[in-house]
């Protein structure tokens, strides 16, 4: 089903796609980036996401091998979404961001080990 995404302001607004049954793969990521954030990902596909407004007020985050996106409200501050560097096609999404989604009772809360990242294990 489609659900509002916005920031904490209201300037940037994003239409997520949710399935019935909740987000599949929901996670907190222990990167340098994430942990200090608190932020709780979900995964979506590449279709499941649509800017409504407040592109233009976005801001990017890059770090490290600056191929993840991560981005946030200019005016609020507010991590909305990234994008990220396992798959760049993908969404992930600040579930506490999403109209009718209370993060601190999703159940299925996993673990993402961003900072044994997979790609920094090819040497
Ligand atoms: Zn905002």
């Amino acid at each position: 089903m489609k659900k509002k995404l916005t920031c904490h302001c209201g300037e940037f607004e994003a239409e997520v796609i949710i399935p019935e049954n909740g987000i599949e793969k929901v996670m907190r990521c222990n990167c340098t980036l994430c942990k200090r954030k608190g932020y709780v990902i979900g995964v979506l596909g590449e279709n499941d996401f649509k800017i409504i407004k407040g592109e233009n007020i976005l801001k990017l985050y890059q770090y490290y091998t600056k191929a993840a996106k991560h981005y946030f409200c200019s005016i609020c501050g507010i991590h909305t979404h990234n994008r990220p560097r396992i798959n760049p096609k993908i969404f992930g999404i600040n579930v506490a961001c999403v109209e009718g989604i209370d993060p601190f009772k999703l159940k299925n809360v996993g673990l993402n080990d961003g900072e044994n990242h997979p790609l920094d294990q090819k040497k």
